[in-house]
């Protein structure tokens, strides 16, 4: 296991891999690492001679109300789980190596940045796609992993590699999730047991839609309305938003047809979380 905190030696590592012909898979994260990205970096051994795992928490994807501060920075940790998955190399760079002095160059993303996530957060997205341009370039990955539990920043992803003409092949991988449902995700360490216990009402609300449109159900204000109803019974829930959509452009549709995506958006107590299902409209 090598850990790296040079931009200018990761590039020149990813080089004589490239060289000598290696296949490399990236997985970029921010840290904390969990079972979610073990999932990540697992497909990416499985199909590569070499995986890079990244771990950066990017200053440029957080809004100035957003928890950049208190995001978990654990990098001993997921040194370790890095290894045991399956990664040689991790790329920790700080914020200096990343955003050179004077930085002034980001990369926009069209609409598909503007809903969701996107209008929550403002500015997120370019913060991604930049941070995420600028990763692939140091380490010249052929195959990059990212995780359907962000789908709209997978989407967005996988539309930025083909936009730049990068040459690296994309793969999503299915969210992995607690026992009772709750998508892995680092923010979960900042929920009390109470709120803990909460949180799993986001993934019941999505998975209960799921169910009635198996069963026929086609009207999606009723599926949302119904999907509401079950989070805000969490005392400490706050929706920030709840929709249905479809899975190619992320946007709202409200007959249920072709392939969709349930999407939700809440708080629980000072944590927001986020998860979706893909469903398969017959
Ligand atoms: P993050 O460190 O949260 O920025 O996530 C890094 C990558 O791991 C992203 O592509 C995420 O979508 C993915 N990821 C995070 N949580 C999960 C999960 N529970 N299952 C699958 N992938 C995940």
């Amino acid at each position: 296991m090598t850990l790296i905190r040079s931009a200018k030696r990761m590039a020149a590592m990813a080089h004589r891999l490239r060289q000598r012909g290696k296949r490399i898979g990236v997985v970029p994260t921010m840290g904390a690492l969990h079972e979610g990205h073990g999932a990540l970096i697992r497909a990416a051994a499985s199909q590569n001679d070499v995986v890079i795992v990244t771990v950066f928490v990017n200053p440029l994807q957080f809004g100035p109300h957003d928890d950049f501060r208190r995001y978990p920075r654990t990098l001993r940790r997921d040194v370790q789980l890095a290894r045991a998955s399956g990664a040689k190399i991790i790329f920790a760079p700080g914020v200096g190596q990343i955003y050179p002095k004077g930085f002034q160059t980001t990369v926009r993303v069209g609409a598909m940045a503007r809903r969701w996530e996107g209008s929550s957060r403002p500015g997120h997205f370019e913060g991604v796609a930049t941070v995420v341009a600028i990763l692939l370039e140091l380490t010249r990955p052929t195959h990059a992993y990212f995780g359907q539990k962000d789908y709209q920043q997978s989407l967005i992803v996988e539309r930025l590699i083909r936009d730049l003409h990068l040459p690296v092949r994309f793969h999503r991988v299915p969210t992995v999730r607690e026992p009772d449902g709750l998508a892995m995700s680092s923010r979960n360490a900042s929920l009390s047991p109470v709120e803990r216990r909460q949180a799993a009402s986001i993934h019941q609300a999505l998975n209960g839609a799921a169910r009635r449109i198996r069963a026929g159900e086609r009207d999606a204000a009723r599926l949302i309305d119904g999907m509401r109803r079950l989070i805000s019974e969490a005392p400490g829930a706050r929706i920030d938003y709840v929709a249905i959509v479809d899975a190619k452009t992320l946007e709202p549709v409200w007959r249920l047809r072709g392939r969709v995506a349930l999407l939700a958006a809440a708080w629980i107590g000072r944590t927001r979380l986020i998860d979706n299902l893909l469903v398969d409209v017959s």
